[in-house]
């Protein structure tokens, strides 16, 4: 931590706050009618996507949603669908976990205690030092990918920032600097500053506030910070995704397991790269096939393997059979937009098989 010592804490926030004033975002949709709930939502959607795509799902969830009890009370499918293109789905199912444990255990009042945030699912120290923060104006440091960013620049800190002891030494930075009063304010600051001058690639040093207390700037080494993860080749997996269409053009849907990728979601029935469509077909009596298009193969990034998509589409003469139909399987219909989670290659293949079907 080499700049520190020469670190005025007081100084430093003032600095930020200024231009906060200034230049900070203050419209963003959370920030009216602020409360704990609506910063809550906000803050999960924030997590792994920018600002720019967040603001029509935050806009179109909080109509469904407006309240912790709508949240609570709605069916998973409905949270999904307002959550399908997001990503991380895991969010959402998170969400709706801890808006039941809001009714259950706080007669419906969103808590306002850092421990009792800390319990609900899906809440880390960051998160519920945020949603406190900015809410309600509690005293309360953050560290989310932004903060870490601009702390690892400013005060030149060695490390991956996923490293246990660079996020320490992180931490203790924010924690010192967040100021008493103002956390709030000085929380969005630090946050915006990394999403519009300290960002990622080419962080606009000669606009920034905190050039002067910044000491990778001053040593001409901003690229070096933060630190990098080794890189890692990302392992491959393949599967065939089962376009089946039946007579009435009802496209069949499955829903898959509560855990795992696209958890809950709807999605086309898999088989592996290497197994036989024709067993698989023949294994499921009705189907009489009209034709089999084999359609481009793409492919989807997960953080930890890349899965690589093979539509098969699959032309049946008759209506899909009735003993298909039930709480795991449906035809879905393409003319009609239905309440049903669907993962984002799920989505993007269906309206490619619509354009395929005219
Ligand atoms: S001077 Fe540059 S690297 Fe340092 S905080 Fe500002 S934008 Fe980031």
């Amino acid at each position: 931590m080499p700049a520190m010592k020469n670190i005025d804490a007081q100084e430093f926030s003032r600095a930020l706050l200024n231009w906060f004033a200034a230049h900070g975002r203050q419209d963003l949709p959370w920030q009216q009618d602020r409360s704990p709930y609506r910063v809550w939502v906000s803050e999960i959607m924030l997590q792994q996507t920018q600002v720019a795509t967040v603001i029509p799902y935050y806009l179109k969830f909080m109509r469904a949603f407006p309240q912790v009890q709508d949240l609570a009370q709605a069916d998973i499918d409905e949270v999904l669908h307002h959550w399908s293109g997001l990503g991380y789905y895991a969010r959402a199912r998170n969400l709706h976990r801890a808006a039941k444990v809001v009714m259950e255990q706080h007669q419906g009042r969103f808590p306002e205690s850092f421990e009792q945030l800390l319990a609900l699912p899906g809440i880390g120290e960051s998160t519920a030092g945020a949603i406190l923060s900015l809410s309600l104006g509690q005293h309360h440091a953050i560290l989310d990918g932004n903060v870490k960013r601009v702390l690892a620049r400013i005060f030149m800190v060695d490390g991956w920032p996923g490293k246990t002891a660079v996020l320490k030494e992180l931490w203790s930075l924010s924690r010192m600097l967040t100021p008493k009063s103002q956390a709030g304010d000085y929380n969005q600051a630090m946050m915006d500053l990394g999403a519009t001058l300290c960002t990622r690639s080419n962080p606009d040093c000669p606009c920034c506030p905190m050039q002067e207390h910044c000491a990778a700037y001053r040593a001409d080494r901003v690229s070096d910070f933060p630190g990098r993860k080794a890189a890692k080749i990302l392992p491959k997996r393949s599967v065939q995704m089962l376009m089946l269409v039946d007579g009435r053009g009802g496209v069949m849907l499955e829903k898959r397991p509560p855990s795992g990728i696209w958890g809950g979601l709807w999605s086309f029935p898999e088989l592996k790269l290497e197994d036989d469509l024709s067993v698989w077909l023949q294994q499921h009596a009705g189907f009489a096939v009209l034709e089999i298009r084999t359609l481009p193969e793409r492919r989807h990034s997960f953080s930890h393997f890349q899965l690589h998509i093979f539509p098969r589409l699959i032309l049946l003469e008759k209506p899909g059979l009735q003993v298909l139909d039930g709480d795991s399987r449906v035809w879905y219909n393409l003319s009609q937009s239905q309440k049903r989670g669907l993962a984002a290659p799920v989505q993007l293949l269906l309206q490619e098989l619509k354009e395929e079907l005219k």
